[in-house]
C-alpha cells in the first residue's frame, strides 16, 4: 500500500479553555491508496507558524509519496535529514514531521487494523487517572477557586493545574501575597485528596527568589509539582531551585527534539518531563523522549492541550510506559475535542481509557477543519 495523498489543515478556532482566545493548530492528512486516511496535528498555536508549518507538511508530504505507511520510522528518519537546514534542533520543521509522523502511526494503525497502543508495543496499564489542567482566567480568585472545587468534587477529576499568567482576567502569578492566597483556597475547595499543581505561564517573569518563595508557600498547601517556575534555559535557576523545594519540578514541553529533552535531563533539574507529541516530533520522537525518562527514573508527562488527535497520541505514549503519573484534560467542551470527533475523549470517576479501535481511536470531521479553516 503506497501513500497517494498528503494535505495540510490550518485551523483558527476559540478556546473556552483558554478564556475563549483563537488558537491556531495544522493538522495533516496522509491518504493511502485505498482511500485509508491517518490524520495528525502539530500544535503550532500561532497564524504564521501554521501557515509555515502547512507549506513544510506539503514540501515534505510530496517526499513520502509512493512511499509505504509501514516504513512510518524511516520515513521519519528521512524527513529529519531532509530538514537539518532549516531544522537540525526544532522549531516549524519539527511541526511538521511531527503533524506527518502522528498522521503515519494512525494511517498504519488503520490498515493493520490496530490501535497505536499495539503498534508500540502495548498498553503498560489500559487507563490513567485524569486531572482538569486549566487557565485560570477569572477576575475572582474566590470564585477560580471554587470553579476548580467543583471539578473535582461534581465532575471527579483527580486533581488540578492551573496555568498563571494567561490572557484573561485572574491575573495570577503577578502578586506573590494573592497567589499564595488563592492556592490556600484552592486546596480548601478541591479537599486534601486531590492532586495540586501549579504552572508559570511564559508571560511572568519572576526572579530566582520569587519562584523560591511560591513554591516553598504552595508547598504548604500539598504542591504535587511547580512547573517551569523560571525559563526552561536557566538550568542554575532550576538548580537553586532543587536545593530550597521538596516539590517535584516540571518542565521540557518547550523541548523539539530528544537531544533537547537530553540535555533537560543530564541537567538533573526535572522530576516531571512535559512533552508535547504535537512539538516534540510525533509518536516516534515522543517514544524517544519515553526511553530518557525510563533510564533517567524520572516521569513523562504529555503536554496535551490541543485537538483530540493529540490526545490520542498522547494516551498511547502515557500508558504505554509505567513512567506517566496522570493524564491531562481541559474541563471545558471544546471545539477541537468535542466538535472535531463524534466520540470525544473524556474522563470518567477520574479515568481515561487508552483508545483501542484502531490507528488513534479518532475520526477526524473535514467539514469542521473547513469550518475553523485559518486562511
Ligand atoms: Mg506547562
Amino acid at each position: 500500500m503506497k501513500i497517494r495523498r498528503v494535505t495540510p489543515w490550518n485551523v483558527a478556532y476559540p478556546e473556552p479553555n483558554d478564556s475563549g482566545n483563537t488558537r491556531c493548530l495544522t493538522f495533516c492528512s496522509i491518504e493511502a491508496e485505498d482511500g485509508t486516511t491517518g490524520w495528525g496535528e502539530a500544535i503550532t498555536q500561532f497564524p504564521e507558524s501554521s501557515r509555515a508549518t502547512a507549506h513544510m507538511v506539503e514540501a515534505m508530504g510530496e517526499a513520502i509519496l509512493g512511499a509505504d505507511p509501514m516504513e512510518n520510522i524511516a520515513l521519519w528518519r528521512k524527513l529529519h535529514q531532509q530538514s537539518w537546514w532549516y531544522g537540525y534542533e526544532g522549531g516549524p520543521a519539527n511541526f511538521a514531521i511531527s503533524a506527518i509522523d502522528i498522521a503515519l502511526w494512525d494511517l498504519k494503525g488503520k490498515l493493520l487494523g490496530q490501535p497505536v497502543i499495539n503498534l508500540i508495543g502495548g498498553a503498560y496499564r489500559d487507563r490513567l487517572p485524569v486531572i482538569a489542567s486549566t487557565h485560570a482566567f477569572d477576575e475572582s480568585i474566590e470564585e477560580e477557586a471554587e470553579k476548580h472545587g467543583r471539578y473535582v468534587r461534581e465532575q471527579k477529576y483527580r486533581g488540578v493545574k492551573v496555568g498563571m499568567g494567561k490572557r484573561g482576567k485572574a491575573r495570577l502569578g503577578y502578586d506573590i501575597e494573592r497567589d499564595i492566597a488563592f492556592v490556600r483556597m484552592l486546596r480548601e475547595a478541591i479537599g486534601p485528596e486531590a492532586l495540586l499543581i501549579m504552572d508559570r505561564g511564559q508571560s511572568l517573569v519572576w526572579t530566582r527568589a520569587e519562584a523560591i518563595r511560591r513554591t516553598n508557600s504552595f508547598e504548604e498547601h500539598g504542591l504535587y509539582w511547580i512547573e517551569e517556575p523560571m525559563e526552561p534555559t536557566d538550568t542554575e535557576g532550576f538548580l537553586s531551585l532543587r536545593n530550597h523545594v521538596k516539590c517535584m519540578i516540571g518542565t521540557g514541553e518547550r523541548e523539539w527534539t530528544a537531544r533537547g529533552f537530553a540535555r533537560v535531563i543530564e541537567s538533573g533539574v526535572v522530576d516531571v518531563v512535559g512533552c508535547d507529541p504535537g512539538r516534540a516530533g510525533g509518536i516516534t520522537g515522543s517514544l524517544k523522549v519515553i526511553e530518557l525518562v525510563e533510564k533517567a527514573d524520572i516521569w513523562f508527562n504529555a503536554h496535551a492541550w490541543s485537538s483530540a488527535v493529540v490526545t490520542a497520541a498522547s494516551l498511547a505514549l502515557s500508558a504505554s510506559t509505567p513512567r506517566c503519573l496522570l493524564f491531562e484534560m481541559k474541563p471545558i467542551e471544546n471545539p477541537m475535542q468535542h466538535e472535531l470527533t463524534a466520540e470525544p475523549f473524556g474522563q470518567q470517576d477520574g479515568w481515561v481509557n487508552v483508545p483501542r479501535r484502531p490507528g488513534l481511536g479518532v475520526e477526524v470531521d473535514e467539514q469542521v477543519l473547513q469550518k475553523y479553516r485559518l486562511d
